[in-house]
């Protein structure tokens, strides 16, 4: 069968040679002689391909080209730019408004031909599509009304990505971004509530869920309902945020009175980074609501982006081999930690640990046995320790822990455990059994202390007393 083109183009003399070399080389052809009229002309007829000129009255080439990419009733249709010049930027706007090809005008006929015949073997346009294009029919007021919801959609499809753009300013915290996205999301999709997970390569960190509820409160047990369904391998050690909702008298007390919901999992080469999940009392068909599909894209784009901002973040402060946070990390933590015991009397406790007669161990078994105990050791500190305890990689084979809010006689317990657990560990190496033992000292800020050096000085006063006494124990300077 004959393969239809719709030339639209002003000119009359360009029209008409164009529509002979299209005859002759067998096609059926169609014609429009301005924008708004090759819009309807797509419809009536229904073409295999259309050939577009840039400069035109009315409605240009690039302005109908995108209004017919942004359609999805006439997007599948290929469609090929004449260009006038061989200019790069003609040939910028001819594939940012989405046209599958450009030629230039003064191309031969031939090569004209050429190049259609491959796009539209390239670009096939099924019947079924045309058929259902052809049902459309459009008076004047019907047309204007069409073109005006088309831009109207891509304007708002664009400003919507504009908005996920823009979130890049907020990467780095996890509920500033959960907000705006949160005010990105309820304005495109009418949900009841609603929740975001961001995953962190960084397990020392508490998993939180944050929360948005735009037209109702949640009971604890829904948060934690919500929770259990949406990280079901994560049952403790978890966080649940709010986000400032609007207020409502609206009160679920049971996960069961959303009537629906909308899970999306995020993934970056095979790992989860993140998941959305929407609820509504009503039953929505969310699949069909307009621009889910432009909120699900950009949110794709935007967690992939927040991940590897994350896990660059995380590689920097990592140790590689024990993968304990870095004693630089350590560094500017212990600053912040304490100024703020300094000026609002928070505790904080610090201690050092020095794993005993280490270099036997190397000149025994061998470097490697050496980083895989050291390695198993601080898994034991990590394990051991609650997650607001932050664990650090002090130098070789000494550990540092900082454990907010801790008072002194709350740390010897969990200090204790560490210790005991490290002694009745048999690590196995090449079948070789090693047992290491471990000495610790501990001490908490006190008033009197002017640098943040000062905690972990009197900490390595302890472990030397620690060490002097023997090794193996647990030893506390404290005032
Ligand atoms: P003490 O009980 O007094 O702490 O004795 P020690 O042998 O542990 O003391 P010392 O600090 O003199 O030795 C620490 C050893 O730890 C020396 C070094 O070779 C080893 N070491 C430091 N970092 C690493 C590492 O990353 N891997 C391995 N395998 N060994 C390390
Ligand atoms: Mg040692
Ligand atoms: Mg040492």
């Amino acid at each position: 069968m004959a393969k239809k083109v719709l030339i639209i183009d002003d000119s009359v003399t360009q029209l008409s040679s164009l529509k002979i070399f299209f005859r002759r080389a067998g096609y059926e052809v169609e014609v429009a002689q301005n924008g708004v009229d090759g819009f309807v002309k797509v419809y009536k007829t229904a073409p295999d391909l259309i050939i577009c000129d840039v400069l035109m009255p009315h409605l240009g080439g690039y302005q109908l080209c995108r209004l017919l990419k942004s359609n999805p009733e006439t997007k599948q249709i290929p469609i090929i730019m004449l260009t006038v010049l061989d200019k790069k930027l003609d040939k910028f706007w001819a594939s940012q408004s989405g046209a599958n090809r450009f030629i230039q005008k003064d191309s031969d006929f031939q090569n004209i031909i050429q190049i259609s015949d491959e796009t539209i073997r390239e670009f096939p346009v099924f019947q079924r599509y045309k058929d259902l294009l052809k049902t459309y029919d459009f008076d004047e007021e019907g047309i204007i009304f069409q073109i005006n919801k088309i831009l109207d959609d891509a304007l708002m499809k664009s400003t919507i990505t504009n908005e996920f753009r823009n979130l890049t300013d907020y990467t780095a915290d996890d509920k500033i971004t959960a907000e705006k996205i949160f005010k990105i999301l309820s304005t495109i999709i009418e949900y009841d509530a609603a929740c975001i997970y961001f995953h962190s390569p960084d397990n020392a960190r508490k998993k939180r869920l944050i929360f948005d509820t735009q037209n109702c409160k949640l009971k604890e047990d829904v948060f934690l309902d919500i929770w259990r369904q949406i990280l079901p391998d994560c049952v403790d050690d978890f966080e649940i945020e709010t986000t400032k909702g609007k207020n409502s008298d609206n009160i679920i007390e049971n996960t069961d009175e959303f009537q629906s919901r909308k899970e999306f999992d995020f993934y970056y080469e095979n790992n989860l980074i993140g998941k959305v999940c929407f609820y509504s009392v009503q039953n929505i068909e969310w699949n069909k609501l307009k621009f889910m599909p432009t909120a699900k894209s950009e949110l794709d784009l935007y967690l992939r982006l927040k991940f590897l901002y994350t896990k660059t973040c995380y590689l920097s402060i990592t140790d590689e081999l024990t993968k304990l946070y870095t004693r630089r990390h350590l560094e500017s933590v212990l600053g912040q930690e304490f100024e703020r015991a300094k000026r609002y009397g928070t505790i904080i406790s610090v201690a050092m640990a020095d794993i005993d007669n280490f270099k036997a161990v190397n000149d025994t078994y061998g470097h490697q046995a050496g980083d895989y105990v050291l390695r198993e050791v601080s898994h034991i500190f990590t394990d051991t320790l609650r997650k607001t305890d932050f664990v650090y990689r002090y130098g070789g084979e000494e550990i540092c822990i900082l454990m907010p809010e801790t008072c002194i006689n709350n740390v010897i317990m969990p200090l204790e455990r560490i210790r005991k657990n490290i002694e009745n560990r048999d690590f196995v190496y090449n079948d070789s059994k090693i047992n290491v033992t471990i000495s610790i000292g501990a001490t908490t800020y006190s008033k009197d202390m002017r640098l943040p050096s000062d905690l972990i000085e009197k900490s390595d006063m302890a472990l030397y007393k620690a060490k002097k006494s023997g090794k193996n124990k647990v030893v506390v300077e404290d005032e």
